[in-house]
């Protein structure tokens, strides 16, 4: 809350304070109200908006009021508060368990779509035209996260994707927005030791420079068809260098992986650092009750290409922190557009800053939420109830804040807790 009131209020009319209204719509998310008109309608029931004031401190305003401010506020001055917040973290040390070889801290990067439309919505869209003529007009945001074994998904830094506001020969692209996000991730985290995880689309020139610049490691998915000099020179280390084996079982499967690696790889000016984990994976069950179509054995490759030094003593962790950049997809956005907060709906149809401001509130709250579902209360109560989900949790949550008042208004008239009998 101090935070957000340290936004800077551009405003000359004030019925609320800036901070009660960034809280306002920061409650939309904590309580993974999925639109405007949700958090209005628990605003409309006394109880909520009572126990909510006093949750926070602050009154809770009405998503209009909210709404007008998040559309003429900088974005900029929100992302900064989340960064704040984030840096915070790291300072208190408890982030520290989850590094990469007990060093780096694994980010994730990788692009999401956050709204379409079939109008043109600003003058900065990214736009799309069908083979049939028909054009798209999208708004895409490059995220850092930082990812962890157990599921954490934290929004370090989001890049818009989007178009410059007036004339330009080619479109915005994720390449270009990956050299901004670095930038603002040296700016705002300049010592911290970073391990960039990334898909197939960045093993490429610029990203190399960018890490080396900024002292990073790096882990980039290998894809078959990518650089195709580094490919001929691994024709040998597929066959001969060193490997390594390992044995498990997990989710119901026997998994027997292979891992080969070789350091110092030759492209362009530089040396790359391979690693290759070959999964066979079977069903942990008797052939006779498995289902009649399933293959006996189904076998994964994953290449991963890296300036960290590889060894028979590290490959295994290294795969393992290579694997980590699907928590992005499936912790991280996946949750953000299903889990309850919505990240593709138009809560602000009109104004591109309204937009993005929305969308850095649903961070800080998604990030604030994790910390809530890691504690103990949610933790027993998961534990205790085998069917019980975290929605659910939340949903009660909610119906607490409404009654909760209500209940303490008729413990002191009659003091027992319990309704009067009806006359
Ligand atoms: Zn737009």
């Amino acid at each position: 809350m101090q935070e957000l009131s340290c936004v800077p209020d551009f405003r000359k009319r004030k019925e609320y304070a800036i901070g009660e209204l960034l809280m306002g719509g920061l409650g939309m998310f904590l309580f993974r109200q999925d639109s405007r008109n949700e958090i209005n309608n628990k605003r409309r029931e006394a109880g909520f908006s009572k126990s909510f004031e006093r949750c926070f401190g602050t009154r809770l305003a009405h998503g209009d009021s909210i709404a007008d401010v998040l559309c003429r506020l900088n974005p900029d001055s929100l992302e900064e508060v989340k960064m704040n917040l984030m840096a915070g973290l790291f300072e208190q040390k408890f982030l520290r368990k989850h590094r990469l070889l007990d060093k780096y801290y694994p980010l994730a990067v990788d692009a999401t779509g956050v709204v379409s439309f079939d109008h043109r919505h600003c003058p900065q869209c990214l736009t799309r035209t069908s083979k049939n003529g028909q054009t798209t007009y999208f708004h895409y945001v490059l995220e850092a996260k930082l990812v962890t074994s157990d599921g954490l998904c934290l929004s370090l830094a989001s890049e818009w994707i989007e178009n410059p506001n007036g004339e330009f020969e080619k479109q915005d692209c994720e390449r270009k927005a990956f050299a901004r996000l670095a930038a603002k991730l040296k700016k705002h985290y300049p010592r911290l030791p970073v391990c960039i995880l990334a898909d197939g689309l960045y093993p490429y020139e610029g990203a190399f420079d960018i890490c080396q610049g900024n002292g990073w490691k790096y882990i980039f998915v290998l894809k078959d068809n990518t650089l195709k000099s580094v490919q001929e020179d691994l024709v040998l280390p597929r066959r001969r260098s060193p490997k390594k084996s390992c044995y498990h079982v997990k989710g119901g499967l026997r998994i027997a992986s292979q891992y080969r690696f070789e350091n110092g790889l030759a492209y362009k000016k530089r040396k790359v650092n391979w690693i290759e984990c070959v999964e066979a994976r079977t069903r942990d069950m008797p052939r006779e009750r498995r289902p009649a179509k399933e293959k006996d054995t189904e076998t994964h490759c994953f290449g991963y290409l890296t300036n960290l030094e590889v060894e028979g003593g590290n490959v295994i962790a290294l795969a393992a922190g290579g694997r980590l950049r699907w928590k992005i997809e499936n912790e991280g956005f996946n949750t953000q557009k299903r889990g309850g907060y919505e990240l593709e709906h138009k809560f602000c149809r009109t104004s591109l800053n309204g937009l993005k401001n929305y969308y850095t509130l649903l961070q800080i709250a998604h990030a604030l939420n994790q910390f809530v579902e890691r504690s103990g209360v949610v933790r027993e109560q998961l534990k205790t109830h085998s069917k019980e989900t975290v929605k659910n949790i939340w949903r009660m949550l909610v119906a607490y804040m409404i009654f909760a008042c209500e209940q303490e208004h008729f413990s002191s008239r009659n003091g027992n807790g319990i309704p009067p009998a009806p006359a």
